[in-house]
């Protein structure tokens, strides 16, 4: 099998986690002797990031003292990691590279805290820093353990345009160099080792993806490549059946669609953002989470299709602190041109909505920032009556299933029961359910939907 294993920031924090890694990937190559190396992609290590762009806002503050001394503190962070993978000649070539970078990035910095002006495109050289070192770092550990392998610099490989900071990959330019580049390394039997995140443009300017822009930059390489899997390394065993501090004992979802995760993204589940890894997707390649400190846990997988077994459901999601707005028609029936009315007043206000449900004659919708609400509120009146609710909850049962399976609408209310349900709606993807409620009924609604779906097989 053919896979790209990207590491995220906590799975490279320190020796400690990069030499996991490289245990990780050996167990690869070992279960897998006849096929290519697999592509190791990494973020930066864990809240190195964070840094950069902090050393970016001192710098645009003209403190480049403080910069400086984040930079020099990062450095040193970066030179005692490495003193724990590598040794003899290859640590000093190592740590020779990083300050030689470190310093070269310090100047700059210091250029820019002059001016007080650091542009979008100077932040991108900064912040690609983060992701050159990780990954140079990860290479010379693979090196150290004679592992056969080779840093690439992944600003050859993935070609973007100037957007800086949120820059937009061109898929047939970076294709091309990835099966060129990273192509001829696996061609020879190496490992190549890149680092996520960062790119450049055709004139070779470095950019970046936006944040957390790794996991992109994996599902890019992967699909350049037609790999047979893209592993996501994190630091938890995958997507959960419900979020842990709402239901006791959520289970880990083995598998799920694209659409699905996408939902469940919607309602805060952060393991990753799904529309990060679309160009993998779109190209039928599957996506598995992994942990990389319970590498024996099968993780989950995200497919375009997703499968179910029959009669489940995917998981459970919640929104809390939402507000209900009752809208009613003052003319008894819902004249034409009402909702589009309404909507313009939220839209007005810049205000997303997110459930809505009619009758005949008047619109209830909830809303979870209400920062303009007295302002909506008051152009609503101007022709409807209006009723407000704070302090509601959005309950979503998530499952390719519920298309398929009409039985499990009914299972799903009837586990509700005696808690007073305020709208409930099944949108057209006919993929989730949404139930809203008052927010202090969400654990006891939650703890009833999962023992309902999700309760353990005891034998
Ligand atoms: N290091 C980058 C970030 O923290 C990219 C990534 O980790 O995905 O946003
Ligand atoms: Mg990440």
């Amino acid at each position: 099998m053919n896979v790209i294993m990207k590491f995220g920031g906590t799975s490279v924090a320190d020796a400690e986690a990069m030499t996991r890694v490289i245990n990780i990937v050996r167990q690869q190559l070992a279960a897998n002797p006849t096929d290519r190396p697999p592509v190791v992609v990494v973020s930066a290590m864990s809240k190195v990031t964070d840094r950069l762009v902090e050393t970016g806002r001192l710098a645009g503050e003209r403190q480049g003292d403080e910069a400086a001394k984040l930079l020099s503190d990062l450095c040193a962070r970066h030179i005692t990691v490495a003193s724990g993978l590598v040794s003899g000649g290859a640590l000093e070539g190592l740590k020779r590279r990083l300050a030689e970078d470190f310093d070269a990035l310090t100047a700059h910095v210091r250029g820019w805290a002059r001016d007080g002006d650091v542009s979008p495109r100077a932040t991108d050289e900064l912040l690609a820093m983060g992701e050159l070192a990780s990954s140079r770092m990860v290479a010379a550990a693979f090196a150290e353990q004679k592992i056969p392998s080779a840093w690439v610099d992944s600003r050859q490989v993935l070609v973007t345009d100037d957007e800086h900071t949120a820059a937009v990959p061109d898929m047939d330019a970076t294709c091309a160099k990835t099966q060129q580049i990273v192509g001829a390394r696996l061609g020879a039997g190496e490992i190549p080792v890149m680092g996520g995140f960062i790119g450049a443009t055709v004139t070779g300017v470095t950019t970046t993806l936006g944040r957390g822009g790794s996991d992109y930059s994996a599902a890019i390489f992967g699909a350049c490549l037609d790999v047979d899997e893209i592993q996501i390394w994190t630091d938890v065993d995958g997507m959960l059946t419900a979020d842990p501090r709402v239901v006791a004992d959520p289970r880990l979802v083995p598998q799920l669609s694209f659409a699905e995760a996408s939902e469940l993204a919607y309602f805060g589940a952060k393991v990753l953002h799904p529309s990060t890894i679309l160009p993998a997707v779109a190209r039928n390649i599957p996506v598995r989470i992994l942990n990389s400190r319970r590498p024996e846990v099968k993780g989950t997988m995200i497919t375009a299709e997703g499968r179910g077994d029959a009669g489940a459901l995917t998981a459970l999601a919640c929104k809390r602190g939402v507000t209900v707005i009752d809208i009613t028609s003052t003319r008894m029936l819902m004249a034409f041109g009402f909702l589009r009315r309404l909507f313009e007043v939220f839209e007005r206000f810049k205000t997303p909505v997110d459930v809505v449900t009619t009758s005949e004659v008047s619109v209830s919708v909830t809303v979870d920032n209400t920062r303009r609400l007295d302002d909506i509120l008051s152009n609503l009146r101007n022709f409807a009556e209006v009723n407000v609710e704070p302090d509601m909850a959005i309950v979503c049962v998530v499952g390719e299933n519920l298309r398929s399976d009409a039985a499990l609408f009914g299972r799903a209310v009837t586990s509700l029961e005696r808690i007073p349900l305020r709208l409930v709606s099944q949108a057209a993807s006919r993929r989730n359910i949404t139930f809203v409620m008052r927010d202090p009924d969400v654990p006891q609604a939650m703890a009833r939907l999962h023992d309902a779906f999700f309760a353990r097989v005891t034998r």
